[in-house]
């Protein structure tokens, strides 16, 4: 297995720039997911590596290799597409076995390559089948067999699962986690489904626009977001936004006037904010609380309310007219109608200047250490 370096990687189609200076350190064994925005440049960026695509200006290492003007076949990865594109007049065996008969190996250690990667995706009941007898699952986990047997240094996956319902869409992505932990391989996987990235990912490389916005790892970015894109685009359901103004600054942070007034501390670096400035505040659905408590308080009026069982998803309003989405927990009695008075923890909230970009908080949390959620009837 090997790690996979990309240095200032430009891509254009008839002089219209898709991708901008990429720069990428992927290490060996990483599970690394592109994620973002549809038309954003994943495919493109994976063809790039791959092959597929040439490349404006920069440079693809494989394994400490420069392969950025090798053909595909030459680079040592093999691809995984949503569409699985197997040929429909093959048994499972032959459409796993077919490239490398084209490269023609030998016939016995063809066979061997085959079973263990038959074993491996739990497939051998189904070898002599033809794909039109495979479910949707199982098909990409042939598709998945074909490029085991190549044995690269870098798998490649296109939104593998997105041809999947939701269910089986789980199911194959605990799959894909096994296949990681047991192939041991530098994988690096696309998606536009955030869910997937955040369970998936050792890394997540959040792109926009052709451009890398941040990388880091699940819940650095859910928890240290770098700015408004990302925060927008991690978490689900979404982070809510509000307008706010500074009312002071210190060493301690940011204060911000609430909806409504009441007055939160923000311990963020404060940086060049002045009083009197307009930020946006970031706050997560599963931070608010629908009972109050916490560091400070504001009022919504619940407009719909979506009752899931395990958790309940309010969306409300603000009396400026912003719009406001609180999680709570399934015996959430919340009606549309009513009104609440959220309470919110200052630590676990996000400021965003003008530009979008986050101020840094002055902690950096990771698991374990992060400021306690609202309590009921504090505050
Ligand atoms: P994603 O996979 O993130 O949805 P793509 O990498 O497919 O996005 O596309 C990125 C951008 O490049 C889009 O604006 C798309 O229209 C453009 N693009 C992709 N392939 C081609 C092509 N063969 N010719 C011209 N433009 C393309
Ligand atoms: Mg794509």
């Amino acid at each position: 297995m090997a790690e996979l370096t990309l240095r200032g990687i430009e891509k254009a189609y008839a002089g219209l720039a898709v991708l901008h200076q990429i720069d990428l350190n992927i290490h060996s064994r990483e599970f690394v997911v592109f994620v973002g925005p549809s038309g954003c440049g994943k495919s493109t960026l994976l063809r790039c590596i791959a092959g597929l695509e040439s490349i404006s200006a920069g440079e693809v290492r494989i394994g400490g290799r420069d392969v950025t003007r090798l053909e595909p076949a030459e680079r040592g990865v093999a691809m995984v597409f949503q569409s699985y594109a197997l040929y429909p007049h093959m048994s499972v065996y032959d459409n796993i076995a077919f490239g490398l008969k084209m490269q023609k190996e030998p016939k016995a250690q063809i066979d061997a390559k085959v079973r263990e990667a038959a074993r491996i995706l739990q497939l051998e009941p189904l070898l002599e089948r033809k794909p039109k007898a495979l479910s949707g699952g199982q098909r990409q986990r042939v598709a998945i067999g074909r490029a085991i047997v190549h044995q690269p240094q870098v798998f490649l996956f296109d939104e593998p699962l997105s041809n999947l319902d939701a269910s089986l869409r789980v199911q194959m992505r605990i799959e894909i986690a096994k296949l990681h932990a047991a192939l041991q391989a530098t994988m690096v996987y696309v998606t536009h489904d955030q869910v997937e990235a955040m369970t998936l990912a050792d890394k997540i490389v959040v792109l926009n626009k052709g451009r890398v916005e941040q990388v880091g790892a699940p819940l650095e970015l859910y928890h240290h977001p770098c700015n408004r894109f990302v925060a927008g685009f991690i978490g689900s359901p979404q982070m809510v936004f509000l307008p706010v103004q500074v009312l002071a600054a210190s060493a301690e942070g940011v204060q911000v006037s609430l909806p409504g007034g009441a007055r939160l501390w923000v311990p963020v670096q404060a940086g060049a904010v002045a009083v009197g400035a307009a930020l946006t505040l970031g706050l997560r659905p599963e931070h608010l609380a629908e009972q109050g408590g916490g560091d400070a308080q504001f009022s919504v009026t619940a407009q719909v309310v979506e009752h899931l069982g395990g958790e309940t998803f309010t969306h409300a309003m603000t009396a400026d007219g912003d719009p406001v989405m609180v999680k709570g927990d399934g015996l959430s009695r919340v009606a549309a109608g009513h009104s609440l008075n959220v309470g919110v923890v200052g630590a676990r909230c996000h400021l965003f200047d003008a530009e979008g970009v986050a101020l840094a908080h002055l902690r950096h949390y990771t698991e374990g250490q992060l400021p306690p959620l609202p309590v009921a009837g504090v505050g």
